[in-house]
C-alpha cells in the first residue's frame, strides 16, 4: 500500500500518465497530475479520480519546457499534497522526421520535454527522499530506447538517455535502502497518440481500423495486441512497493515480446 505518499507523474493527463495514477490512487497515493490539455476535461480527469480512490489529486499546468515552472511544479505538489514520495518522468513529445529535415527547435523542445524535465525533477526532490528514506523513480523510457525505426530521431535518443539518466541516479543512491531509480520500457500503449496513429494509417491506406490496428502492431507486438496502460501502471505501482525495494538501476521491458523477436 503506498497510503500517505505523494507521487508527481510529468504528462498525465491521459495515457499511461493516467494509467499510472489511476493505479497509485487506487493504493492509497496522493497525485500531483500535470500536462496540457482542455481545462474542462482535466477537471473532469482529476475529480473523477479523486471521488474514485478518496485520495487527493492535483494538477498543475506547468509547461516543461520551463525551469522555472518545473520549480513551481514540485513546489505546488509538496504545499498542496505534500513532499514528493514517487516520482514518474512521463512526459513526452513526438516528431516524425528524418534528421536532415529536423528543425533544430523542435529537436531542443524534444531535449527539454523528454530528458531535461526528469533530470530537473529528480535534482529537485531526490533530497526530500533521502531525508526521509523513501524514494522511487520511474523513468518511461521505450522499446525505442533498445531498439530504433527510422524518423524517430529525437524519441529514440531522449527514451535511450531516460535509462542511462535512471542508472546513474541509482549509482549515486546506492546506499540508500529504500530509494530506488528506474526506466520502463513499453512497447506499443493502447493510448490516444497510438489510436490516433492507427486511425491515420487508416485513413491514409483507406483500409478499416482493426486492419490498420494489425498492421501497426505487425513487426511490433507478435501477438497483435496492445498493452493498456492500466498494465503500465500496475508495473509502477510493483516498483513502487516495499517488496521492489531491491530493484534499481534497471531498464524493465513491458513490451509483450517485442525485443526479443527476431
Ligand atoms: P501522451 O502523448 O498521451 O502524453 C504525453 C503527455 O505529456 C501529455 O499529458 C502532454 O500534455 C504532456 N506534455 C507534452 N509536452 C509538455 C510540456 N511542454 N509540458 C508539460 N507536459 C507536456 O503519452 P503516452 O502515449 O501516454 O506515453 C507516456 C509515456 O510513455 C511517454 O514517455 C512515452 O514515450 C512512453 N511510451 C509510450 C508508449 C505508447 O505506446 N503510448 C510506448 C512506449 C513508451
Amino acid at each position: 500500500m503506498l497510503k500517505g505518499r505523494t507521487a508527481l507523474i510529468s504528462g498525465s493527463t491521459g495515457g499511461i500518465g493516467h494509467g499510472t495514477a489511476d493505479a497509485l490512487a487506487a493504493q492509497g497515493c496522493n497525485v500531483m497530475l500535470n500536462g496540457f490539455g482542455d481545462p474542462d476535461a482535466i477537471e473532469a480527469t482529476r475529480s473523477a479520480l479523486e471521488e474514485k480512490h478518496g485520495v487527493k489529486i492535483g494538477y498543475h499546468g506547468a509547461d516543461l519546457r520551463k525551469l522555472d515552472e518545473i520549480e513551481d511544479l514540485v513546489a505546488a505538489t509538496e504545499r498542496e499534497l505534500g513532499p514528493v514520495d514517487i516520482l514518474v518522468n512521463n512526459a513526452v513529445v513526438r516528431n516524425f522526421s528524418p534528421i536532415e529535415e529536423f528543425d533544430p527547435v523542435v529537436w531542443q523542445d524534444a531535449l527539454d520535454v523528454n530528458l531535461t524535465s526528469g533530470f530537473n525533477l529528480i535534482r529537485l526532490t531526490l533530497g526530500g527522499m533521502r531525508k526521509r528514506g523513501y524514494g522511487r523513480i520511474v523513468n518511461l523510457a521505450s522499446t525505442l530506447g533498445i531498439m530504433a525505426m527510422p524518423d524517430r530521431i529525437d524519441y529514440i535518443v531522449t527514451k535511450t538517455a531516460l535509462m542511462g539518466l535512471a542508472r546513474g541516479v541509482a549509482i549515486e543512491t546506492q546506499d540508500e535502502p529504500n530509494i530506488t531509480v528506474n526506466a520502463i520500457c513499453p512497447g506499443a500503449v493502447r493510448t490516444p497518440a497510438a489510436e490516433t496513429r492507427v486511425a491515420n494509417l487508416a485513413e491514409s491506406k483507406s483500409i478499416s481500423l482493426e486492419e490498420a490496428t494489425k498492421e501497426f502492431l505487425d513487426g511490433r507486438q507478435p501477438t497483435d495486441r496492445f498493452i493498456e496502460p492500466a498494465q503500465v501502471g500496475a508495473l509502477i505501482a510493483f516498483l513502487c512497493s516495499d517488496a521492489a525495494n531491491v530493484i534499481t538501476g534497471t531498464s524493465i521491458p513491458i513490451d509483450d515480446g517485442w525485443t526479443i523477436s527476431p
